[in-house]
């Protein structure tokens, strides 16, 4: 019983240290209801292929998938989800690059915090390609061309999209609405909208 409220104690820690570092929510859900769905990872290079496939280790063809997803998945039993909120009008301007930059910087602290509290083999999620994020001024991402350390591993971290996670069922188990205005022609430059991660803790 102590143990497990210990445990809860710390979970609930991580949380307010994501909130701390920018994030408007973060939640704690059972790793259970994670849903990965092998037709989203697809999406990476499918009939519209991202442009920033290929391009750095942490998107496809270079990160594990859902396959490898699921084995770390059956091993953990909490996750914690954050998000970031900002208007539909800086989420399709120059601007999104810094809050896509945050979202990296705040998972990948607690990631790191998980595993100084124990969780030793927790990883961490976010979005959008790092190589935009944090190497766009380099020719290559040096992972995958030379097989050389990340420029930014203190901060970049797996796109959620090359594991096929579903990010609406994500924030629906946080308890948070997955509304978001999903084209720069909105007519509601001021709605609010939203970007996510996960730590999977294990
Ligand atoms: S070196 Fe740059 S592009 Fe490559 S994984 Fe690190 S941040 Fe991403």
């Amino acid at each position: 019983m102590a143990n497990k409220l210990r445990s809860k104690q710390q979970l609930e820690q991580l949380t307010q240290k994501a909130k701390r570092l920018g994030a408007n929510a973060s939640a704690i859900i059972s790793s259970k209801e994670i849903q990965v769905k092998d037709k989203l990872a697809a999406l990476c290079n499918g009939e519209y292929a991202c442009p920033n496939y290929g391009l750095a280790a942490s998107c496809p063809p270079n990160v594990e998938g859902p396959i490898e997803f699921r084995k770390w998945q059956a091993k953990s039993e909490y996750s914690i989800t954050v998000k970031i909120e900002l208007l539909t009008s800086v989420m399709f301007s120059n601007e999104q690059k810094g809050v896509m930059q945050l979202l990296h910087q705040i998972v990948a602290a607690i990631e790191q915090k998980a595993i100084e509290i124990g969780f030793k083999k927790s990883k961490a999620f976010a979005g959008g390609s790092c190589k935009k994020l944090f190497c766009d001024d380099q020719e290559k991402c040096c992972v995958v061309a030379e097989n050389k350390p990340c420029r930014h591993i203190k901060f970049a971290r797996p796109s959620m999209s090359g594991f096929g996670i579903d990010v609406t069922q994500l924030m629906k188990s946080s308890g948070w609405s997955c509304q978001k205005a999903d084209n720069a022609n909105s007519s509601e430059k001021d709605a609010i909208s939203w970007v996510a991660g996960l730590i999977m803790l294990a």
